[in-house]
């Protein structure tokens, strides 16, 4: 049972200057204001503030965190308020004693979704001061040692609900005793059988390990020394739970598992952790793909250390942790040790509270609870994701990251050319998010290049931008080829003097035509600055789609007059040469263009037809249109009364001859009464769900009727 006076005595051990006056009156408080509570294994009530005030201690919390420690279940068990708390031990305690009554009050139920949003809350009443978590993981610790009083039913519930949510909480934190003894207890407790037969079988191999473990300390310890190197080695056994963990995992008995040893090496400074694990290396051989470097690249957490797994003596795999002293506290205690009485100091404390604040806000925008606590119990408070290259790298990317992240932080080249991943060796899209571990293999080919979709799947700056620039390159490529032309076929000269150059402002040839082909230098600007020159059509063609294509307003077929506008990201725009939007903007600088179809390609352009409501005439125009060579793009009908329907058609056709064509045969479908060319055909969009589906009722419905007519 722990005692006040030890308590105290602790405090003033690692903080001297606290205030142990309150301490002591806070305890007296606690005492007189549970007089008379008992707990569930016969003791008196305050036994559990203490206990819990002396976990605080042994973690070197402030007095505030003590004190609310010693108080933190009068408000919800006593008659005690909040108002109380405030009056005799400031606001400091009672925020924090108000912290942990509310979490208290949540009841996490087994409903996945009912958790998620409980623990969601709990986060977000405790973010405002992370002392409040820590007062209540001390709680439910002593809670969890005291189980046994508790009945049947309430230790199942109390346990689940400590493996769920407050060990991975401590994990997070970075306070592992707290973790593994909160498993040790929940396995105890709720898989009895499990864990006897386990301790049995421990207790059975004991010495022997005792003795491996007493042997091995001293065979580490004489290598360093002998290398010169000051160390503290210590052997442990691993917790209970990780075993029995292990063993279901991978199947195996208990018998199988050779790493139930572990050893810390804890030196001076970073560099003797590195040449501390040479040592190590050169005594046991090591196991490959084992070793990590947290020192290099820290865990989530902030948890610093040199992990490695060797094979010992008798073939016992041996798991070695190297670290310092300061990686050492922090190991164990986690963001508590960042706590403990260092004002003045606590810059960094600031940072490792980052992924706090950045989770809160996460939380408040998250509103699938599921999905949530599927992030939470993965990935909880991590800022970025470690994944893995084939070949064993290790990549850090932020959270969120998506396979294509990965390949352009890898090369430019790799991203530029990734035709697929393969995550942990199984294909997967570019949609993924990472996860922490994730091995990824990214296959590529010569032949790929970005997507404008690709930039949805991104979230790194690195692979934003070079996709961007990517396009902006092959803005670039097109606009000199688009410039290029325009001088050889609508001015009908290869080069231009310098004099020309000057005129137009532009430094040298490429330069001109980059900004001619894009439209920035109109071609009256040109040719002002070339009066003996004849403007002539620019025959189009040969060109690629990619650098010119047909306006969505006009609609202009082969055979139209038509007019090219110039843009860098759309290359030559062709407008019919009678568009209203040749009305607006520099009329002068639009350019004429000689079009030709090549033969098999086809242009959309609208039709309009007003035919007779009769069955079936629907499907005859559309099988017109297919039997006239041309195909369907889109179709809309407009109900205009009476007994007539107007049908709009977006239609393929090589050319003005080619549909006209199509306009003859459809003139002599059945009960088609007018039929024209339309430019506005308002169907450059998608058409409305709804119109669209019952025009497919319609149609269907006809073809059936005219099969049936047959
Ligand atoms: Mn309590």
């Amino acid at each position: 049972m722990s005692r006040i006076y030890e308590i105290t005595e602790r405090v003033a051990t690692y903080a001297p200057n606290s205030d142990i006056d309150l301490i002591n009156r806070a305890y007296v408080f606690a005492a007189h204001s549970h007089a008379g509570q008992m707990r569930n294994s016969g003791e008196a009530y305050i036994t559990h503030p203490l206990a819990v005030a002396d976990i605080l201690a042994s973690l070197g919390m402030d007095t505030s965190t003590i004190v609310t420690g010693l108080l933190h279940d009068t408000v919800e068990d006593t008659s005690v308020t909040l108002a109380d708390v405030e009056q005799h031990f400031g606001a400091d305690v009672a925020g924090l004693v108000d912290g942990v009554t509310k979490i208290g009050q949540i009841h996490f139920s087994s409903k996945e979704q009912k958790q998620a949003e409980n623990f969601r809350k709990m986060i977000l009443a405790t973010a405002k001061d992370l002392r409040v978590l820590i007062v209540k993981l001390a709680d439910r610790l002593h809670n969890m040692r005291t189980l046994g009083f508790m009945s049947e039913h309430k230790r199942r519930v109390i346990g689940e609900e400590t493996l769920e949510i407050y060990a991975p909480l401590a994990h997070r934190l970075g306070i592992h005793w707290i973790k593994q003894e909160m498993e040790d207890l929940v396995f105890s407790y709720l898989e009895t059988d499990a864990y006897k037969s386990l301790l049995f079988e421990m207790q059975d191999r004991l010495e022997g390990l005792n003795q491996t473990r007493e042997r091995l300390e001293s065979v580490i310890q004489q290598a360093l020394l002998r290398q010169g190197l000051k160390a503290q080695v210590q052997g442990r056994m691993k917790h209970l739970y990780s075993i029995h963990e292990k063993m279901q995992r991978k199947h195996v008995d208990f018998e199988e598992i050779f790493d139930l040893l572990a050893f810390r090496v804890i030196v001076e400074d970073m560099t003797t952790c590195y040449q501390a694990l040479g040592v190590v290396h050169s005594l046991y051989r090591p196991v490959p793909g084992r070793f990590k470097d947290y020192i290099a690249i820290p865990k989530p957490n902030g948890y610093q250390s040199l992990h490695t797994v060797v094979i010992g003596p008798e073939n016992f795999r041996i798991e070695v942790q190297i670290r310092t002293e300061a990686m050492h506290v922090y190991a164990e205690d986690g963001v508590a040790a960042h706590w403990a009485y260092k004002e003045g100091e606590n810059s960094q404390e600031q940072d490792s509270f980052k992924w706090l604040k950045q989770l809160t806000d996460v939380l408040k925008d998250a509103d699938n609870p599921g999905e949530l606590l599927e992030d939470v119990r993965l990935d909880l408070f991590v800022r970025e994701v470690y994944v893995f290259s084939r070949d064993g790298d290790i990549y850090s990317l932020p959270r969120g990251a998506r396979p294509l992240d990965f390949a352009y932080a890898v090369h430019t080249d790799i991203g530029q050319h990734c035709v697929g991943v393969r995550i942990n060796g199984e294909v997967s899209d570019f949609s993924v998010r990472l996860r922490n571990g994730d091995q990824i293999e990214v296959m590529t080919s010569p032949d790929q290049t970005p997507s404008r979709q690709w930039l949805q799947y991104v979230k790194t700056p690195r692979a934003k931008q070079s996709i961007r620039q990517w396009f902006r390159r092959q803005e670039r490529d097109s606009s000199i080829r688009m410039g290029e032309k325009i001088l050889c076929e609508s001015v009908g000269v290869k080069d231009v003097g310098l004099d020309v150059l000057k005129k137009c402002e532009c430094a040298d040839l490429d330069e001109l035509k980059v900004r001619l082909g894009r439209g920035d230098i109109g071609i009256h600007k040109l040719f002002a600055a070339m009066p003996q020159q004849r403007l002539m059509p620019l025959k189009l063609t040969g060109m690629k789609r990619t650098y010119m294509h047909a306006a969505e307003c006009c609609h202009p077929i082969p055979g139209d007059g038509v007019v090219g506008q110039l843009n860098a990201s759309e290359g030559m725009v062709l407008h019919h040469s009678k568009c209203n939007a040749m009305n607006d903007g520099n009329k002068q600088d639009w350019i004429e263009v000689d079009w030709q179809a090549k033969p098999g390609q086809l242009f959309k352009t609208g039709i309009e037809i007003r035919s007779q409501n009769k069955r079936g005439s629907l499907a005859n125009v559309t099988r017109t249109i297919a039997d006239a060579g041309s195909s369907i793009e889109d179709l809309k009908l407009n109900q205009r009364g009476g007994s007539v329907t107007e049908l709009l058609f977006l239609v393929e056709v090589e050319d003005r001859v080619h549909l006209a064509r199509v306009l003859r045969a459809i003139k002599g479908v059945d009960g088609v009464v007018k039929v024209s060319r339309r430019n506005r055909v308002g169907l450059s969009g998608k058409p409305e769900t709804r119109a669209l589906g019952e025009t497919l009722r319609d149609f269907f419905a006809g073809r059936k009727a005219s099969k049936e007519s047959k």
